[in-house]
């Protein structure tokens, strides 16, 4: 289950993102707060008796409001919630990981050089790697960010992944995605859309986007409504279908697009993108070469 509530301010100031640095009002922290709240009461009541695993994907940054930390533990704590995970810039202290479950709670992390320093951010992943708790790190694939992505690359732990996401309207030479491949051998499913039209999705059969509002749809990206959390009526509308979107660009819906096989790719780690055998990146030369010339 994705989760998207109405929040949409963020701490950070991306020059690629329409959430930077927006402030929400009191009121509209504290309807996404009550939101929140109402998909946690629901997540831990189960009505349906399902497995679950729950991604946020919040428009901004969530860890910096504590009812998005309060909801990672709680989850974290049901025996049927497989994964929690969220979406985040990893900017805030991260003391209450030690409350949660280890064994539950994932994090995706996004370094956005410019915003912070890499070492502030590696020091944030070696709190989480204290604590236990699984976390992909992912860098979105700007030119002027090759080489700040190999030294993260060469820095972080061989056991974290590093994906990398292809810039939005940014067309790379073969030779440019040579040099992303070398440093996520994944990079190849992120640098073009899938097409997906008539392709059959887990989208709307077990994967599906939550709103604040409790309205169900397939993904994020398809405004068709199947239903509301809260009545239990988006239930009945899961079942294999194909997609009727021309393409799908983003990870968090064509990892769901059963012919690409991503499943298997990140089986155990769907909901905070790492993969299951972790894959390996150039060559130490290379990496130790890379990490020198910086
Ligand atoms: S950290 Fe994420 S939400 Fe915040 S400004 Fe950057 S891209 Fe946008
Ligand atoms: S392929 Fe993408 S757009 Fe189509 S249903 Fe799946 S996630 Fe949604």
């Amino acid at each position: 289950m994705l989760y998207r509530g109405p929040l949409s301010s963020c701490n950070y100031d991306c020059p690629y993102c329409p959430f930077a640095k927006r402030r929400d009002s009191p009121e509209q922290l504290r309807a996404d707060r009550a939101a929140l709240d109402r998909f946690v009461d629901w997540t831990v009541a189960n009505p349906f008796g399902d497995k679950l695993s729950v991604l946020f994907t919040p428009w901004g940054e969530g860890l910096t409001r504590s009812w998005y930390r309060d909801a990672l533990v709680r989850l974290s704590h049901q025996p049927h919630v497989e994964r929690v995970a969220i979406q985040t810039n990893l900017a805030g202290r991260l003391g209450w990981v030690a409350e949660a479950d280890a064994s539950r709670l994932a994090l995706w992390a996004t370094y956005h050089p410019g915003q912070t320093t890499r070492e502030r951010f590696l020091r944030a992943c070696a709190t989480l790697d204290g604590h236990g708790i699984r976390h992909s790190v992912g860098m979105v694939g700007l030119p002027e960010h090759l080489d700040e992505a190999r030294a993260m690359r060469a820095a972080l732990p061989a056991g974290t992944y590093l994906w990398i996401n292809a810039a939005d309207g940014h067309g790379y030479t073969a030779d440019e995605e040579t040099q992303w491949t070398d440093i996520d051998p994944l990079f190849g499913y992120s640098v073009r859309p899938h097409a997906s039209a008539g392709h059959e999705c887990w989208a709307g059969e077990t994967a599906v986007s939550v709103n604040g509002d409790g309205l169900v749809r397939r993904c994020h990206f398809l405004p068709e409504p199947l239903g509301n959390l809260y009545d239990g009526s988006f239930r009945a509308a899961l079942k294999p279908r194909a997609c009727p979107a021309t393409s799908c660009d983003c990870h968090i819906g064509y990892v769901h697009l059963k012919r690409l096989g991503l499943h298997e790719v990140f089986a155990g780690g769907v909901a905070e993108r790492i993969p299951a055998n972790l894959p390996t990146w150039g060559t130490p030369h290379q990496s130790i070469r890379s990490a020198a010339h910086l």
